[in-house]
């Protein structure tokens, strides 16, 4: 089993959940005592969440860049970003290491095309669902195309990752804002839904939505672990 490098912490609250998922599904693999070799950076995410508003993207990736490049000297075979949203800066993390950079998005389109739906919706930060790193991926290499929520349900899906999610609130009256926003993108024709955030399964899962449901957390942190053990 090759290790694999995290960075995380971004929220701690789905870098747990990654956590969770890698070790059981090496158990699931491996049976007996096996767990996962993992090397962990967990950021303040206070502090990179700053950048982010700031607009620091630069600053975070080079950040992001300088750690993954120490998890690699650790013996990481392999690095991950723990969210969607710092995929943002995976440019700048590729080109300080040598080993792959497992990208949330190629697994998450793989189990899309996979599961042969045609018009998933972007649930996730208002970064991930405005700015072009994310949609880009999934239309460019894979032909897939997202439907994005609008102007006001981008901003109640951002709020709730930002103000609840990451802070480990979960409430009922967020989770039926986020279930009439996928309403809202069912009848715009979305067929499925991407939880495009790390946190989003935190709130919901499948058995809550009536459509074909993508976490990206647990595709990611599987994919991994098939990937080490590969
Ligand atoms: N974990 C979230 C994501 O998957 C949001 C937090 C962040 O900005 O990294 O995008």
């Amino acid at each position: 089993m090759r290790a694999i490098g995290l960075l995380g912490g971004m929220s701690w609250e789905s870098t747990a959940v990654y956590y969770r998922i890698m070790n059981e599904h090496v158990r699931d693999r491996l049976g007996a005592l096996h767990s996962a070799r993992l090397l962990l950076n967990s950021y303040d995410f206070a502090e990179i969440a700053e950048m982010q508003a700031r607009g620091e993207w630069h600053l975070a990736g080079e950040r992001l860049a300088c750690d993954a490049r120490k998890l690699q000297e650790l013996g990481a075979a392999a690095i991950m970003i723990c969210t969607n949203t710092m995929h943002e800066v995976a440019g700048f993390v590729e080109a300080a290491i040598s080993v792959p950079l497992l990208h949330i998005v190629d697994p998450t389109a793989e189990a899309i095309r996979a599961a042969k739906v045609k018009r998933p919706a972007l649930l996730a930060t208002r970064f991930t669902m405005e700015r072009r790193f994310y949609v880009e991926r999934m239309g460019e290499r894979f032909g897939i195309d997202v439907i994005i929520p609008d102007a006001a349900g981008r901003e109640v899906i951002h709020t709730g990752i930002y103000d609840e999610l990451c802070r480990g609130i979960v409430s009922a009256t967020t989770r039926q804002a986020y279930l009439n926003e996928i309403e809202r993108l069912s009848e715009r024709g979305a067929d499925s839904v991407i939880f495009g955030c790390t946190e989003i399964g935190l709130l919901l899962d499948q058995k809550d939505v009536p459509v074909p449901v993508f976490d990206t957390t647990r595709i990611h942190a599987v994919g991994a672990v098939d990937w080490a053990l590969s």
